[in-house]
């Protein structure tokens, strides 16, 4: 017990549920972090090598993101213990086995995260009929992932932040040298909306490894590969290395859209951008962004910056259609992103600390209007 509530701090976590069923095979986590201001919006992740403690981080994560947004949500998160390249029906049968057991908990609405899909939420829905998010478009849900909810914001994230960065005067997107870590639905969505701005993408790289070219990679091309199930590697005509290379890759703008801490403190002196927008949830390590900061090198947080996901999963919620979705996605994530870098700015503290201060006062206020805040 002691173990599981070293996490705990004045926000949460409110509830750690385990959930394991061994004849399938399923061991998940669901943890409820905060729901002063609502219920708890937080995706559902599967892969092998998630971890209690990521879940607990990543359910902080959502309680800030969805404060910082302005949203009547509190922050939750489920990692699910499993390869999701599994058999489509074992896979069925794991997601609708865990809305089962998930069923009593009306304060947490589910939704798609690394690993799960629209289509594991239409199980959802279909197994205890219960309003989740991130549905597809057929049975009324916004998809996400396929109109770059997320990566719309980054865009955006990008573009108030450049001002705020040791750029040189005029620095502007067009022509902005861009490498992006984890070419899936954020990262190849990001290189679209940026390269729609004329941003050149030298680097990309995914789980099999990394490619560079200072002239620019061909971002439709890079896409179709993907989408054809292959890797940035299989690109023709690029200098391909190992997936950690891209950390050290020349560029302007550095964007993580793949794995939690994937900077830390054994690579964050190679970064050489002048700009990090984190796509990714929590992939610096609290050394690094300081490390960075120190550094002159500009981090819009994760919970700003890639607040488009649960934005539109909000919209969804509230029964709005794609274009008002993408419509608040721009104007929250523009005048957030402003608001604490300009606050970082005048008070001289790191972007994340002015962020954390404009999100937990709100998540504390909520608090206060409640007698507890863990129903
Ligand atoms: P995804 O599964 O579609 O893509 C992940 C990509 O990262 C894949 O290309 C994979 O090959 C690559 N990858 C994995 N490990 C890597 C490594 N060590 N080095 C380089 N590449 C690696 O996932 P996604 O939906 O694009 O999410 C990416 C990140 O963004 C996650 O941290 C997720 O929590 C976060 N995020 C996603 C959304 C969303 O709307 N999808 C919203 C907010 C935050």
């Amino acid at each position: 017990m002691a173990d599981i509530l070293r996490f705990a701090d004045k926000l949460g976590p409110a509830k750690i549920i385990q959930v394991y069923e061994p004849t399938i095979d399923l061991k998940a986590v669901l943890v409820i972090d905060n729901i002063a201001m609502g219920p708890a919006v937080g995706g559902i992740r599967m892969a092998v090598d998630v971890s209690i403690d990521e879940c607990i981080r990543l359910a902080r994560s959502m309680t800030l993101k969805n404060a910082a947004a302005g949203l009547s949500h509190g922050g939750g998160k489920t990692v699910v213990y499993a390869d999701p390249k599994m058999p489509k029906p074992k896979k069925e049968r794991l997601i609708r086995a865990l809305a089962c057991a998930l069923r009593n908990f009306p304060e947490y609405v589910m939704g798609p995260d690394m690993g799960t899909d629209e289509q594991c939420m239409a199980w959802i829905k279909d197994e205890i009929n219960r309003n989740v998010t991130g549905l597809p478009a057929e049975s009324g849900g916004i998809p996400i992932d396929q109109i770059g909810a997320t990566a719309w914001g980054i865009r955006h994230a990008i573009e108030v932040a450049m001002p705020y960065c040791n750029c040189p005067v005029g620095f502007s997107l067009a022509k902005a040298r861009v490498a992006i870590q984890g070419f899936g639905a954020v990262g190849m969505n990001a290189a679209r909306f940026l390269a729609e701005q004329n941003a050149i993408l030298v680097g990309a790289a995914d789980s099999q490894g990394s490619i560079y070219d200072a002239d620019g990679l061909d971002v439709n091309k890079l896409i179709r590969l993907k989408e054809a199930g292959k890797s940035v590697v299989d690109y023709p005509d690029a200098e391909k290395s190992d997936r950690d290379a891209i950390v050290g890759f020349d560029c302007d703008i550095w964007i993580p859209a793949a794995r939690p801490d994937v900077i830390n403190e054994n690579n964050m002196e190679r970064l050489k951008a002048k700009l990090v927008v984190e796509g990714a949830n929590i992939p610096l390590t609290v050394g690094a962004e300081n490390y960075l900061h120190e550094k002159g090198i500009l981090v819009v947080p994760d919970f700003i910056a890639n607040s488009g996901g649960v934005i539109c999963a909000a919209m969804e919620y509230r029964g709005k259609i794609e274009s008002e979705a993408m419509e608040v996605i721009e104007k929250k994530v523009r005048t957030n992103t402003r608001l604490v870098l300009e606050e970082s700015r005048i008070k001289k503290i790191t972007p994340r600390e002015a962020a954390m201060h404009l999100a937990v006062t709100r998540v504390q206020k909520a608090m206060s209007y409640k007698r507890w805040s863990i129903y």
